[in-house]
Formats: C-alpha cells, sequence, structure tokens
C-alpha cells in the first residue's frame, strides 16, 4: 500500500474528548471515527487490526473444537421473552419495532437464539457434544459509553456457546475454552489474568474474566503477586495459575482459603477481555432445550457460553504497547508488518530503490506500507511511530551513497544501518 494514495486521516492535536491513551491513539492514527455516541466507522487501518485480531480469536476457537457460524443482529423479542430475559435485560436492551408492530431488539448477546437453533436442530445424543461461536456485532445501549471501542455501544464480540449431555461434558468444554483463550490473548502479546468472576445476568455458577492489567482498566481486580512471576516466564503453567488467588472485586474474600497475605496480594485495575461462564439447564430448561438420551430419555443440554471482545482488544493492545509518540503494535496484530520510509521522494536512487524494495517485500508476502509522499523527512517520522508499525525501513540519499538503508524497531527502538538485501532478509 502506497501512504500517498491511502485513506488514512491522521491527526496532530490530541482530540479533546478522548481520555485514554488508546482513544487518543485510534483517533490520531487515523484508525476510527465515532459515528454516534459508542458508534465507530472503522477506517482502512483501523479495520485491517480488527480483522488481524478476529483471526487470531478464530483459529484458537477453530483449534479448540468450536464451529463458526453467523446469527443475525436483529432477534425477535418473542424468543427472548421464552428465557425471561425480555423484561429482565432493562435498558441496554436497544428495542426496535417493525412496520408490522412486531417487537425486535438488536442482540446484546445470544443465548436465546444459538439455544432455538440447537433446539430445533439436534435430534440425538449421538451428535453432542457441540461448541458453535460466531463473530457477530452486538449493540449495548451503554450508561456512559466511553474510551472509544472499549466501551462502545455497537461493539464486535466472539461469542461461543457448548451444548453437551452432562455436568463432566459442560466441564470439559469449559475447561478446552479456559486454555484457548489464554493462548489467544498470548498470540496478541497480552498477559490477560483469569480472575474467578461473578456470573452476573447471565447466570450459571461457575465463571471467569479474563483481564488485562491497566490502570485505565474500568474493573477493580485483586491478585496473587505470583501471577506477575508467572507472566515474566514464557511458558504458562496452567496447573500452577489455576491455584493462584485472582478475582474481580465483587469475589474478593480476605478469608479465602487461598487468598495470599496483604503483602502478596495486589489491587489493580483490570480491563475485561474474555469471560466464559458454565451455564448449566438455566437456558435449555427454559426453552425446553433437550435431546434424547441412548435410553430414549430427555436429557435437558448442558451449556456453557464464552464471550471475547473482539473490538475492546484493541483498545486494551494499545494500552499495553504505546509510548508518547503513538503506537507500537505487536508483530501479530499490525495492520502492516513494514512501513518503508522514502526521505526523498523525486530522487532517482531513493525511488529506484524504495521502488525495488516495495515490490521484494509485497512479493514475499510481507505487508508493507510506502510512504512515498514527498513530505519533510519529520513528517514521515512522525507519522510512521504514530501509526506504530512493527518495522521501519528507512531508505535517504547520505545512507543510500554508500550502501545502506536504516532498519528501525518499532518496539525497542532499537536502529540498525545494513544493506538493502541484508534488510530484506531480516524482514521476509
Ligand atoms: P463490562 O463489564 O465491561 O460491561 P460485560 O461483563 O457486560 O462487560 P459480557 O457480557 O461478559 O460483558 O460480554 C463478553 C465480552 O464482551 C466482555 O468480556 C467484553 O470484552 C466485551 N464487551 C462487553 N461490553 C462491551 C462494550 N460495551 N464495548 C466493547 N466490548 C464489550
Ligand atoms: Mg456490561
Ligand atoms: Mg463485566
Ligand atoms: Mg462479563
Amino acid at each position: 500500500m502506497r501512504l500517498s494514495t491511502y485513506f488514512l486521516p491522521t491527526l496532530k492535536e490530541t482530540p479533546a474528548e478522548a481520555q485514554i491513551a488508546s482513544h487518543r491513539l485510534m483517533l490520531r492514527a487515523g484508525m476510527v471515527r465515532q459515528s454516534a455516541s459508542g458508534i465507530y466507522t472503522w477506517l482502512p487501518l483501523g479495520l485491517r487490526v480488527l480483522k488481524n485480531i478476529e483471526r487470531i480469536v478464530r483459529e484458537e476457537q477453530n483449534a479448540a473444537g468450536a464451529q463458526e457460524l453467523l446469527m443475525p443482529t436483529i432477534q425477535s423479542a418473542d424468543l427472548w421473552r421464552e428465557s425471561g430475559r425480555y423484561d429482565a435485560y432493562g435498558k441496554e436492551m436497544l428495542r426496535i419495532t417493525d412496520r408490522h408492530e412486531r417487537e425486535m431488539l438488536y442482540g446484546p448477546t445470544n443465548e436465546e437464539l444459538i439455544t432455538q437453533i440447537f433446539r430445533d436442530n439436534v435430534r440425538s445424543y449421538r451428535e453432542m457434544p457441540k461448541i458453535l461461536y460466531q463473530i457477530q456485532w452486538k449493540f449495548r445501549d451503554e450508561v456512559r459509553p466511553r474510551f472509544g471501542v472499549m466501551r462502545g455501544r455497537e461493539f464486535l464480540m466472539k461469542d461461543c456457546y457448548s451444548f453437551a449431555m452432562d455436568y463432566e461434558g459442560a466441564k470439559k468444554a469449559y475447561e478446552v475454552m479456559f486454555n484457548a483463550y489464554l493462548k489467544t490473548f498470548k498470540r496478541m502479546g497480552l498477559t490477560a489474568i483469569p480472575m474467578a468472576a461473578d456470573s452476573g445476568a447471565i447466570g450459571g455458577s461457575l465463571s471467569h474474566e479474563f483481564h488485562i492489567l491497566a490502570e485505565t482498566g474500568e474493573s477493580g481486580v485483586f491478585y496473587d503477586v505470583a501471577y506477575d512471576e508467572l507472566a515474566a516466564k514464557d511458558e504458562i503453567d496452567l496447573e500452577t495459575l489455576s491455584k493462584l488467588y485472582a478475582v474481580t472485586d465483587e469475589k474478593h474474600d480476605s478469608s479465602a482459603a487461598n487468598c495470599p497475605p496483604a503483602e502478596r496480594l495486589k489491587e489493580a485495575r483490570g480491563i475485561e477481555v474474555g469471560h466464559i461462564f458454565y451455564l448449566g439447564t438455566k437456558y435449555s430448561k427454559a426453552m425446553n432445550a433437550v435431546v434424547p438420551g441412548p435410553g430414549g430419555e430427555t436429557v435437558l443440554a448442558e451449556m456453557g457460553c464464552y464471550g471475547i471482545g473482539v473490538s475492546r482488544l484493541m483498545g486494551a493492545i494499545i494500552e499495553a504497547y504505546h509510548d508518547d509518540r503513538g503506537i507500537k503494535w505487536p508483530e501479530a496484530v499490525a495492520p502492516f508488518k513494514v512501513g518503508l520510509i522514502n526521505l526523498k521522494a523525486g530522487d532517482a536512487t531513493c525511488d529506484k530503490t524504495c521502488e525495488d524494495i516495495y515490490r521484494s517485500l509485497s512479493e514475499n508476502g510481507v505487508e508493507v506500507l510506502y510512504d512515498d509522499r514527498d513530505d519533510r523527512a519529520g513528517v514521515k517520522f512522525a507519522d510512521m511511530d504514530l501509526i506504530g508499525l512493527p518495522w521501519q525501513l528507512v531508505a535517504g540519499p547520505k545512507g543510500l551513497a554508500v550502501g545502506v538503508v536504516e532498519l528501525k524497531n518499532r518496539l525497542s527502538g532499537e536502529k540498525v544501518e545494513l544493506s538493502v538485501e541484508a534488510a530484506l532478509a531480516r524482514l521476509t
């Protein structure tokens, strides 16, 4: 992609409405624009990151044995009356009436719809268990939409639902998802702490929230300092991890058996990026989702549900990866891997070298954003630092005169001068 033609409306000034770094940077880097309170347009650069996050989530869901489907965003109120949640859900639900005066809603979550699909289409224990998921937009009419995409009203969520014949089956699905979540967040460069949580309005009795620690997080959390020590290691040891004390504030109990002494207990803020629940038969009972068992008896499906805030994750990643100058994308989610800077557009050698590099990287499947604009070096460096691509490759007349370009790593700040060939070898 050439920057001269790319739709990348960056901002020099810090937008006044943005209170936290990720929101400021997403606006400044031309990734999103607000169209109404808590509702955003995803501009090309932002959309590329969203798709990358989505891809990682999808790959890990598939690897965990979940199957993707896609449910509509608009649902019927009658379906929600079956579970009793139409009235119970309250003002966060956006209610809509169609031309025939039928009551509809924009889904804030999908337990009812998936339970209906399951109930109407699974006919035997032989088809069990099932784990189904989608990545779809949700709408919640939040009281206080804020922090950009972090708490939007319209947001992208991965929601997954498991159906099993018994508690053992449900527990197995829960554990599989638990592990898949840790892998998912890790691939994005995040250390998510699974916190024992309240199961709230969704119901059920076993629940974990996955939190990214950040000062700007909206949730209060308590955890054993051993987590910080674990996080520093490369491999997460699940066995150890599951025994450690980590809870959201509504669950905190200093008299709990595994609650560490005050000097080992940390109180912090977290961003909730995922939430998993064991639901039991709450929905299958209310909506009569039964499966004939081996002896012909009817068995209520044992369910679980598992959410990931796909669009919120973008904010969480930026909170974890930025500095004064801009974003520092982890490679796995970066919108492009390389930012190629031509320091003197119009200079024959610079142009030729950059065109060659651009073609060679592109042919090797490396995603490059080529700054071919006729602009000052300072502007180019500032923009590249702002949008935070992992690698900056800088070609200028002085370097090229002695056969070198400069390769900068945005995360570490490390710069090296090397030949074009060596730079290409490093990047492909
Ligand atoms: P919160 O406590 O932040 O309001 P929640 O507990 O209501 O979130 P869940 O019902 O658990 O959310 O939904 C699953 C996931 O969807 C959350 O863990 C979060 O990552 C994401 N999510 C929820 N609400 C929003 C929102 N308004 N904007 C962006 N992402 C959201
Ligand atoms: Mg909420
Ligand atoms: Mg919550
Ligand atoms: Mg939650």
